[in-house]
């Protein structure tokens, strides 16, 4: 068998399987061994950490990862790769896969069954990228047991994800991420390492969850609610956005209270005033 996650690796697998790659699910094959370790390497995986893979595809990671962490759990949406995995992870007892689109599963029920006796849960995964953004919005917002992410996806949302105030990438999901976790990048990945080679490139980036938010917003849905509404247009003023939403004279009331400029653009806001706005929100509701 060729080395995992090279060129030879994939072509055999595609090839004696006679599997036809499916756009429609994001598949790219990663063809770079040295990506597959750096991914697993920042994980920072050992055997009381259990792995939840989004995505096995053929395999590869999946291998790396049965070899670093005490057990994995992986989501794969694509039945027809069920041969492929079996055959390429035999010598492996340490994982499941669930056949099932990870946005459709029940993932704490999942955890309380697998990976219950297992001290870290850590969400490692070459995600796919037509659902990256809903993949870590769903499991970040359900306030899983869930202490890092290391995913890799296509780099211009890894820009917005670690992107900081006063920047062309910072936007609502950065603030989001921001609430929830740390986020570093590990890595740009360019597209030529992939089978086939997709049209953007990537980045690897680790998030490590806050065991409990640095700062805290009284309701969680009304703070996603209020970082979306002021960045729902990106030129327009923090009062202009809001004031589409809510009352406007209720929005002057509350940004002469918290003293937060109507005429600024919410690019410029940290954290903090999203949360001081939504917990506003959150004790003043009319
Ligand atoms: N891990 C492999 C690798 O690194 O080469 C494959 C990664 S490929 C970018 C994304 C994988 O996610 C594919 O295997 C695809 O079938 C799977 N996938 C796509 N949509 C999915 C979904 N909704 N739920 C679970 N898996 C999905």
């Amino acid at each position: 068998m060729p080395k995992i996650g090279s060129i030879s690796f994939v072509e055999k697998n595609l090839k004696e399987n006679q599997f036809k790659i499916k756009k429609k699910f994001g598949q790219n094959f990663l063809t770079d061994a040295s990506i597959l370790k750096r991914i697993v390497d920042s994980a920072e995986l050992d055997k009381n950490t259990a792995v939840i893979e989004i995505g096995p595809g053929l395999g590869a990671l999946t291998e790396l990862l049965c070899e670093a962490a005490g057990f994995v759990l992986a989501y794969e949406i694509d039945a027809d790769l069920i041969p492929i995995l079996n055959q390429n992870l035999k010598e492996f007892t340490n994982y499941k896969i669930i056949f099932e689109d990870i946005l459709k599963a029940d993932v704490l029920n999942d955890i309380e069954h697998y990976l219950k006796e297992y001290k870290n849960i850590y969400v490692v995964a070459n995600l796919p990228y037509y659902i990256t953004t809903p993949i870590l919005l769903g499991l970040l917002s359900k306030n899983l047991p869930i202490q890092r992410y290391v995913t890799m996806m296509q780099l211009e949302v890894a820009n917005r994800i670690c992107g900081k105030p006063d920047t062309k990438d910072y936007n609502a999901l950065s603030v989001w991420v921001e609430y929830k976790a740390k986020p570093t990048k590990i890595c740009k990945v360019p597209r030529t390492v992939f089978v086939p080679a997709p049209n953007v490139d990537s980045a690897v980036i680790r998030l490590d969850v806050y065991a409990e938010a640095p700062i805290k917003a009284i309701d969680e849905e009304i703070f996603s609610k209020l970082i979306r509404q002021c960045f729902a247009q990106r030129r327009k003023t923090l009062y202009n956005n809001l004031s589409l939403a809510y009352d406007k004279i209720y929005v002057q009331q509350m940004l002469d209270n918290l003293g937060i400029s109507p005429s600024v653009r919410a690019e410029v806001l940290p954290l903090s005033d999203f949360v001081r706005m939504s917990n506003y929100l959150t004790q003043n509701q009319k």
